[in-house]
């Protein structure tokens, strides 16, 4: 995700103090087939999911997030704070995951911390072995400018399908935190079959297979393989412009750009550049959506949300990191609840890297001096309020007191830790290290470990520089 900090960040500091895989190759499979009713705001829908047991242990029973649930009445971890109430356009509003059955377990429950949690006893699943479920779900979409909601003039459809815990010696269960992108997920293969009101254009993580119309309905049927998750945007109102680069087909959904044209090139640019630069793209599609969202932009695979209201400079450079993501998130994955800074830091980087040999107006000295005054102002007012400020970057999402706090030690911090690396290792070995990170965990989760090895084998001793960045210690 990109924030929009600076002066909304200075807001949420003192509201929050006031206030007090090629998938087959994995086994997983989700088959998707469900209708959006605008009427209800609702998507009943039914997940089919093959699951192949390869964790290397025996389970008797699977467990799924239900992001969903955020958005319900009374949810503990609700998925904004208030600072950003304003996302709700209309009033407060509400909505929800609800399951109805499951097929093929022996029992199940919804539960959690927070009712975020499907778990689905299965029975005995051996090593290797795989099993069959049909989980029949719906989800209401609150009223906002969200992941997940009804905006303004689009509706986003992200993280709306129950989504298989990673498995870790247990299933890791998802609060959602209203601070950073609480999503944790493993590469699997999707065939998804949406039907909506045949108004709607659809953008999507998916290349599409299919279309059908029947009276004032259009189903499409979707394919994705090797993919951490699955999303969606719909609107009455977009317009499309399309190219190919590499082979990929690339699109643009907007609802107003005077631009479109300019931000198609910067779309097509930056991936040419990523691609070169890190690594092959991994999917056959990337769809770029403008749509209401309440901050910069959010990342799916093959499918970036754009927010529609953003100033033209915000935008060039939403654009470009949430474009980055595809390679730090969606291709590389990490555990975004524990290690944010890892895919944060590194998309941020790679706007550093693209900028700085593309003319847009941001330079690689610019960026890096605006992240350290940043920094400088965060741990200033920090130090006057609390007395000390700890800048460790590598913390739980949950250990973040405001999203002023995050924006800082994430993104601005992980500019920092990624140019000085670079300024200390050069340029040969930096971009090695972060295309060997790239090369080997494609479709995988990396730990912190894992990265930090990928530019140790470059040959030089890098272990303290990350860890005075992680724990702290860095002198800004
Ligand atoms: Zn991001």
């Amino acid at each position: 995700m990109r924030r929009l900090f600076a002066c909304i960040g200075i807001l949420v500091l003192f509201s929050a103090l006031f206030c007090g895989c090629a998938a087959r190759e994995e086994g997983t499979l989700y088959r998707i087939e469900g209708e959006y009713d605008p009427e209800t705001g609702t998507l009943s829908a039914t997940l089919d999911l093959t699951y192949r047991n390869d964790t290397g242990e025996e389970l008797d029973e699977l467990a799924f997030n239900l992001y969903g649930n955020a958005y319900r009445e009374g949810a503990k971890y609700q998925p904004l704070s208030a600072a950003y109430h304003s996302a709700y356009y209309d009033k407060l509003s509400y909505g929800g995951m609800k399951i109805a059955s499951v097929d093929g377990a022996e029992s199940w429950e919804v539960g959690g911390e927070d009712e975020n949690l499907l778990v689905v006893r299965t029975g005995h699943i051996g090593r290797g072995e795989t099993v069959r479920l049909a989980i029949d779900f719906s989800t209401t979409l609150a009223k906002v400018n969200h992941r997940l909601g009804i905006g303004e003039t689009c509706v986003n459809l992200g993280n709306f399908y129950p989504v298989l815990c990673v498995y870790d010696g247990g299933w890791q269960a998802c609060n959602y935190y209203n601070v950073g992108d609480p999503f944790y997920s493993e590469c699997a293969s999707y065939e998804v079959k949406l039907t909506f009101p045949k108004t709607y254009t659809l953008a999507s993580s998916g290349r599409e297979e299919a279309v059908s119309v029947q009276g004032d309905k259009k189903t499409v049927t979707l394919r994705l393989e090797h993919a951490r998750d699955f999303a969606a945007v719909l609107s009455d109102s977009f317009s499309v412009l399309q190219a190919t680069v590499n082979g990929v087909q690339i699109s643009y959904y907007y609802t107003q750009d005077e631009d479109a044209q300019a931000h198609l090139s910067l779309i097509r640019e930056s991936f040419s550049y990523f691609s070169e630069q890190f690594g092959a793209y991994p999917y056959e599609t990337l769809s770029v959506a403008q749509t209401d969202f309440c901050f910069g932009g959010m990342e799916y695979p093959a499918l970036t949300m754009i927010n529609r209201n953003l100033a033209e400079e915000s935008a060039l450079y939403t654009i470009v990191h949430e474009n980055a993501h595809q390679w730090w998130y969606a291709a590389v994955g990490n555990d975004q609840v524990n290690h944010a800074w890892m895919d944060e830091g590194l998309a941020e980087y790679a706007c550093v890297l693209f900028f700085e040999s593309h003319d847009y107006g941001y330079t690689r000295s610019g960026v890096v001096t605006s992240a350290r005054k940043a920094i400088r102002a965060y741990t200033g007012i920090y130090s006057q309020l609390f007395g000390k400020t700890d800048t460790a970057m590598d913390r739980p999402l949950s250990a973040f007191m405001s999203e002023y706090e995050y924006s800082n030690l994430v993104y601005n911090q992980g500019i920092l830790l990624f140019d000085s690396l670079r300024e200390a290792i050069g340029e040969k070995r930096f971009m090695s290290g972060l295309q060997e990170y790239h090369r080997k965990y494609s479709g995988k989760i990396a730990s912190p470990e894992a990265l930090i090895s990928c530019f140790e084998r470059t040959g030089v001793d890098v272990r303290g520089h990350f860890s005075s960045f992680l724990e702290g210690n860095a002198v800004i």
